[in-house]
């Protein structure tokens, strides 16, 4: 009989480090199993998007246990440095739009089954260059850089996604002052309000931990299974994509826009309006469809829009076709007067 593979199967093979290349050729592929090899088509032949530059990759795939001459054969192929690139060309949005300070954030790549490229430490993610990338394996153990420099201290994180999260193939680390000021807050942002972050951005709160420590990452690694984007507590944001390195930067803008927007819809005086829950179960649909993960899939559409964390009092309405604009304030006032009136009351009948 064919083997039944599965996209866990799949997921297992590559969390133990197992080679895909090694599937029996008459296997069965669900399609999730189908379309993840399709979205990873490239490990060992180093995927950068664009079918002349595959071509241009070594035949052999690459490992941490390669060899080290292949190693460096690998970080000098044509898809490396394309990715060398790629990394250059985020970082430098990322400082142009602010998200950036310093020599904060940092950038990571599959290059392998076992091994990424990344930023460097101590550089400005707006000047870097191609010979500033470092390769590692997942642990975290240097395998090349092209200028001796040495790789970003917050790479653990990156990796302890990568290793978790099977379908990560990119990681983007930054500050952006929004979203980070929602993480310094300790407040996820509300939900149902605009459709973009409703279909890409699946965000969730890690608690702070000192950068760079592997119990940083695993709180990370904890959320990646059913969250996209990581807030982290007094720190920044991660995300990780399972398209490619610019997937992962585009979390990053739609988010920040996303926090801004908020930010400014609370500051108008009234309620912001919020999508009803049908219609945020139109967006998940499509959401699901792009295979990007989200604890909402599955929820009966009065359980979608829970922001219960957001203090200015945005509440989304649970009927069907009735948004829940303005809805919660007037059993919140009336519950806050009582209370007044409650503790009125007793001060006015204590004996002088
Ligand atoms: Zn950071």
């Amino acid at each position: 009989m064919k083997p039944v593979i599965s996209l866990k199967d799949l997921e297992e093979m590559v969390r133990s480090g197992r080679d895909l290349g090694t599937l029996p050729s008459d296997a069965l592929l669900t399609p999730s199993a189908r379309d993840f090899l399709r979205d990873r088509e490239g490990y060992g032949t180093h995927r950068t998007g664009s079918e002349s530059s595959r071509s241009a990759a070594p035949a052999k795939p690459v490992n941490s246990k390669s060899s080290k001459a292949e190693i460096e054969a690998l970080f000098k192929s044509a898809a490396v440095e394309e990715y060398k690139r790629q990394i250059c060309d985020i970082g430098r949005r990322l400082w142009q739009r602010a998200y950036v300070d310093g020599n904060g954030g940092n950038i990571a790549v599959r290059v392998g089954e076992d091994i990424a490229l990344c930023t460097p430490t101590l550089v400005s993610k707006g000047f870097m260059q191609p010979d500033d990338m470092c390769l590692v394996d997942l642990e975290g153990n240097q395998l090349c850089s092209g200028n001796g420099k040495k790789r970003t201290s917050e790479i653990l994180m990156h990796l302890q996604i990568m290793k978790r999260q099977a379908r990560a193939v990119a990681t983007v680390h930054c500050h952006p002052p929004y979203s980070t000021g929602f993480a310094v807050a300790g407040v996820e942002p509300p939900t149902c309000m605009i459709p973009e972050y409703e279909v890409f951005s699946s965000v969730a709160l890690a608690p702070y931990r000192t950068p760079g420590t592997p119990e940083m990452g695993k709180l990370v690694a904890d959320l990646v299974d059913k969250h996209n984007t990581i807030l982290m507590a007094n720190h920044g944001v991660v995300a990780w994509s399972h398209n490619n390195l610019e997937d992962a930067y585009f979390k990053m803008e739609i988010l920040e826009a996303y926090c801004r927007t908020v930010l400014v819809s609370a500051q108008l005086g009234k309620p912001p309006n919020t999508m009803t829950p049908t219609q945020l179960q139109d967006l998940l649909k499509i959401k699901q469809s792009l295979g990007i993960p989200d604890p909402r899939h599955g929820l009966k559409e009065c359980e979608l829009c829970d922001n219960n964390d957001w203090r200015p009092g945005v509440m989304c309405g649970v009927k069907d076709g009735q948004a829940a604009n303005g809805s919660s304030a007037p059993a919140g006032d009336a519950e806050a007067e009582a209370l007044v009136q409650a503790i009125t009351d007793q001060i006015f009948s204590r004996p002088r």
